[in-house]
C-alpha cells in the first residue's frame, strides 16, 4: 500500500469525498514535473487526472473499491478532496495571505481550534464546517472575497489534501497540533460566515432556491446573524423600503429562527446593511442624496 492510498482511505473514512489529481514526478532531467506530461503544466499537481476520473471533481467519491482502484493505479496521484460539507480557508502567504489573516484575527479574535494542514507551498488549509443551512462557495481573496490572499474552497470546490507532492518538492502535511485525528473542523466564526455570504456588487448571485428555502425553513443558533444580515440585504438591494425590509425581517426572525434573535439584534442588524446599502448606491449615482 502506498502512502497516497493509505491517506485517501484515512480521508473517506471520515466522511470525506476524494479523487485522483495529477502528481509530480521526476523528469529526465531531475526537476519535477507534472504527470499530464506537459512540461510547463500550470497548474502542477493540481488539477484532475482525466484518466481515471474524467468528470474530475464530480468523480470525487468515499467508495472504497473505487479508491483502492484510483490509487493503486496511479500511486504517486495527488489526492483531491471536495470541498462543501467543509470549507477550507486557504491562506497563500505569497498574496499576502498571512497578513491578512493576522489583521482579520486582530480585528475580530482569534480563530477557533481547528484542523489545519500546510501546503507545499508554504501555505495553509484551515478547515471548518459551514454555519447551519448556510452555503458557502468558492471565493478568491483578490477578487471580492474574504482578503487578499485569503482564498475560500467550498460548494464545487476542492483543496490538494496531505501526503499529496507540491511543485515545490515538498509534501502537503496536517499540522501536527492540528491534526484530523485529534481536532475536528471548528464551525466557521459568524464573521466569516456574514463576510463570506454579504450581497456582492452586481446582481443577487445566488440561486432563487436559496432563499425560499432559507424563508421556509429559517436558521438555528450559529447562523441566524448571517442570514438576517443576508436576508435584508437581499431585500433593500431590490429597493425594498427599509422600513418595510425591517418589518419583515422581524416578523421572519420570530416565525423561523430556532431560538428567534433579540428584536434589538435584527434593528441592529437590518440597520447597518441599510446604511451600508445606501452607501453602495451614492457611490454608484457619483452623487450625495
Ligand atoms: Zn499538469
Amino acid at each position: 500500500m502506498t502512502d497516497r492510498l493509505d491517506a485517501a482511505l484515512y480521508l473517506i473514512k471520515r466522511g470525506a469525498k476524494i479523487f485522483p489529481l495529477h502528481g509530480m514526478r521526476k523528469g529526465t532531467d531531475g526537476r519535477l514535473v507534472c504527470t499530464c506530461g506537459n512540461l510547463a503544466c500550470e497548474d502542477a499537481g493540481k488539477h484532475p487526472m482525466a484518466k481515471l476520473a474524467p468528470k474530475g471533481l464530480t468523480n470525487a467519491t468515499n467508495h472504497e473499491h473505487v479508491v483502492r482502484h484510483w490509487f493503486t493505479t496511479a500511486p504517486f496521484a495527488n489526492i483531491g478532496l471536495a470541498t462543501g460539507p467543509s470549507v477550507v480557508l486557504d491562506v497563500d502567504p505569497r498574496h499576502g495571505g498571512d497578513a491578512s489573516l493576522e489583521a482579520l484575527e486582530a480585528e475580530h479574535g482569534p480563530l477557533p481550534e481547528t484542523t489545519r494542514a500546510f501546503t507545499g507551498g508554504g501555505g495553509q488549509h484551515i478547515f471548518f464546517r459551514p454555519p447551519p443551512g448556510i452555503e458557502i462557495r468558492n471565493s478568491a481573496g483578490d477578487q471580492g472575497g474574504l482578503a487578499p490572499g485569503l482564498d475560500i474552497r467550498g460548494t464545487g470546490g476542492y483543496v490538494v489534501a496531505a501526503p499529496s507532492l507540491h511543485a515545490s518538492g515538498r509534501h502537503y502535511v496536517w499540522s501536527v497540533d492540528h491534526h484530523p485525528d485529534d481536532v475536528v473542523p471548528a464551525s466557521m466564526p459568524e464573521w466569516m460566515a456574514t463576510a463570506l455570504t454579504r450581497p456582492r456588487e452586481g446582481g443577487s448571485g445566488r440561486d432563487p432556491s436559496e432563499w425560499r428555502r432559507l424563508v421556509a425553513e429559517g436558521v438555528m443558533d450559529g447562523g441566524r446573524n448571517t442570514a438576517v444580515s443576508r436576508l435584508s440585504g437581499h431585500l433593500l438591494r431590490r429597493y425594498v423600503d427599509p422600513a418595510v425590509a425591517h418589518e419583515l425581517v422581524q416578523a421572519w426572525n420570530l416565525a423561523r429562527c430556532r431560538p428567534p434573535l433579540k428584536p434589538e439584534e435584527v434593528t441592529k442588524t437590518v440597520g447597518s446593511i441599510a446604511r451600508r446599502e445606501l452607501k453602495r448606491r451614492e457611490a454608484r449615482s457619483g452623487s450625495r442624496p
